[in-house]
């Protein structure tokens, strides 16, 4: 592990201040919030700090759910949230993607922030002995697309990056139109989740619009999401502790018998939490029958690209739509 300061400030500016200095790739300071992901890129050599810098006791932790909808401050943990009460009522999907992420022990530590900006589980970003990583390694080229690309993305891919996104909570959040709050030197500002991320076209490395040492300071979900008939469906390789192959984020708004709204977001097959909007629009007024679901959800497909070994995730990412719209449906 290359060695490093633990920089240990005592207020958000001073924070601010060393990442602001440091720049924004690969860069000589780093934040660390949790450490689940973090801790890991440290001792597997992937990250290389000089310094990191604790964001512990400077963002707040509340959980707010009123008129205005969700509010979720960046330091609150995994397991906090999906405890919630009135998370579980209000907002289950996101409860329920929680859930259905990592262990208790990592639900324990992990926090909002920290969980929407690890980093790829691509194997290749995560070994070392890999050269040929452009997420890594500007330039270097990419292990994954004549490699084991399994676990990789099928849609926003580019020729210089297959690198799925991890997170199962983004997708969640980006099928409820969440919005970040980031913080940085200059200011505050507020940015839809799906417009955080970035797709990784020639420079992969840059997976995000943060500015150098801006942080994620709070999540809000507007009220308009709250009470959704909703269902997170998660296909792994084994039934806990493991990342997602494919994931669904389906949230309705029935009108009768037919589908008055929906939304509809993937996970583990795009570079990015994936919202499939013309998925949605193919939905609405639709009664749930199997084949008017099936048809709806096959416009997920458009833009999609395998690479061998991920093909099967084309058919399967329309499966679990169906499976999440069907499932949602029941929630009467
Ligand atoms: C064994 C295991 C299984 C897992 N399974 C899943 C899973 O199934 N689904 C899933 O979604 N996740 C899974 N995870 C990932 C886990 O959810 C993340 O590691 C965790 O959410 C990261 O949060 P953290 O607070 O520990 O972040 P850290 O590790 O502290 O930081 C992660 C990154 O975010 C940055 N950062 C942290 N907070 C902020 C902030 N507020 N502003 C700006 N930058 C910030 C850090 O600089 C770092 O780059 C798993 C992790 C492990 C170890
Ligand atoms: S897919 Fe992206 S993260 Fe994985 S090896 Fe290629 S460049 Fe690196």
């Amino acid at each position: 592990m290359h060695p490093f300061i633990l920089e240990r400030p005592t207020s958000l500016a001073a924070a601010l201040a060393f990442r602001a200095q440091a720049g924004r790739n690969d860069a000589p300071a780093e934040y660390i919030a949790g450490g689940t992901d973090m801790i890991q890129l440290l001792q597997e050599d992937v990250r290389r700090p000089d310094r990191l810098v604790s964001l512990a006791g400077l963002l707040d932790r509340r959980i707010d759910v009123g008129p205005q909808g969700l509010r979720l401050g960046a330091a609150a943990t995994m397991a906090e949230v999906a405890a919630h009460a009135d998370v579980v009522r209000q907002y289950p999907l996101i409860a329920g993607a929680l859930l259905d992420s990592a262990s208790p022990q990592v639900r324990n530590q992990a926090t909002m922030g920290g969980n929407l900006l690890q980093r790829t589980r691509c194997p290749y970003f995560r070994d070392v002995g890999y050269a040929a990583c452009n997420k890594r390694n500007p330039g270097s080229g990419c292990s994954a697309i004549g490699g084991e690309n399994r676990w990789n993305a099928v849609l926003g891919t580019s020729e210089a990056c297959i690198a799925a996104h991890p997170s199962d909570l983004a997708v969640a959040l980006v099928a409820l139109d969440a919005v970040v709050i980031v913080r940085g030197a200059s200011g505050e500002r507020a940015l839809p989740l799906d417009d955080l991320y970035r797709l990784p076209a020639e420079a992969p490395h840059i997976e995000t619009v943060l500015q150098p040492g801006e942080v994620i300071a709070a999540i809000t979900v507007p009220a308009g999401a709250s009470g959704l008939r909703s269902h997170y469906v998660k296909v792994r390789d084994r039934a806990s502790f493991e990342f997602a192959v494919v994931a669904a984020a389906v949230a309705l708004r029935m009108d009768g018998a037919r589908i008055g709204e929906a939304r509809v977001a993937l996970g583990g097959v795009g570079t990015k939490p994936w919202r499939v909007r013309q998925v949605e629009t193919a939905l609405a007024g639709s009664p749930l029958e199997p084949a008017v679901l099936r048809a709806a959800a096959a416009r997920a497909a458009e833009g999609a690209r395998g690479h061998g070994h991920n093909d099967f995730k084309i058919e399967l990412m329309q499966r679990a739509i169906v499976r999440g719209i069907e499932t949602a449906g029941e929630h009467a």
